[in-house]
């Protein structure tokens, strides 16, 4: 199965991409994941992201796509794949579907998770990521049984960077601007899967896996 997870900024892509990937065993691809880990290793690469990161932007395509398409070429991605936070503009979609094509390969579904603009903030605002396993966590929506460690591994847990009230509101300018007119891309060539994302986590979860049968 090969897939991407589409939606604005906090609307649950991380959260339910870990259930995804588990339940049809196919690798999780985020490229947000990707640049984090680069930026923790002081990589080139995590010094020039981080700088887009910080300040909301996007890290411009061509970094991106590259990434991405070296990923795919991975044994792991062989049976299919969860692309999550990529693509996030048109010319994103074109360099994946021009990735694809010269793999004899297209995309089965893009999934959308639709929450308005008004949850969105307290989403980022609220989220906290394990230091060891990458968990995602919500200090009120979805807490750890113990305060500050993850429920998995038991690592502290910690906040982005990049989710400062300021930061998260030009994330969602950006996403309306540049990624929202991929709902549009992908609806003409019928491969889109709309889902409520206001509901519960395992609401949306189950959503997805009936949408997907
Ligand atoms: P994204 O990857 O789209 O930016 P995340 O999966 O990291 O979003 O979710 C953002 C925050 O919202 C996290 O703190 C997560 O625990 C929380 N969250 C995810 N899905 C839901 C949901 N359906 N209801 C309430 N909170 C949610
Ligand atoms: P995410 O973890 O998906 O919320 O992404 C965090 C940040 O990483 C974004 O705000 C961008 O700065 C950068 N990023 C992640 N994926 C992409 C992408 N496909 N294109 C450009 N920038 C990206």
């Amino acid at each position: 199965m090969r897939l991407v997870l589409l939606g604005p900024p906090g609307a649950g892509k991380g959260t339910q991409a870990a259930q995804i990937t588990k339940r049809y065993n196919i690798p999780h691809i985020s490229t947000g994941d990707i640049f984090r880990d680069n930026i923790k290793r002081g990589t080139d690469l995590g010094k020039k992201a981080k700088e887009y990161m910080d300040s909301g932007l996007l890290v411009p395509d061509d970094i991106v796509v590259s990434i991405v398409k070296d990923r795919l070429t991975k044994d792991d991605c062989k049976d299919g794949f969860l692309l999550d936070g990529f693509p996030r503009t048109v010319n994103q979609a074109h360099a994946l579907d021009e990735a694809l094509g010269e793999m004899s390969l297209k995309l089965d579904n893009v999934i959308n998770i639709d929450v308005a603009k008004e949850a969105l903030i307290s989403r980022a605002i609220g989220r906290r990521i394990c230091k060891g396993c990458g968990a995602t966590y919500h200090i009120e929506f979805n807490p750890p049984k113990q305060n500050g460690k993850c429920d998995v591994c038991g690592e502290e847990l910690y906040q982005r960077d990049d989710d400062t009230e300021e930061t998260v509101a030009r994330r969602i300018e950006v996403y309306m601007e540049q990624t929202k007119p991929l709902i549009d891309y992908y609806s003409k060539k019928g491969i889109i899967i709309n889902v409520d994302g206001k509901q519960s986590i395992e609401g949306v979860f189950k959503d997805i896996v009936k949408s997907l049968k």
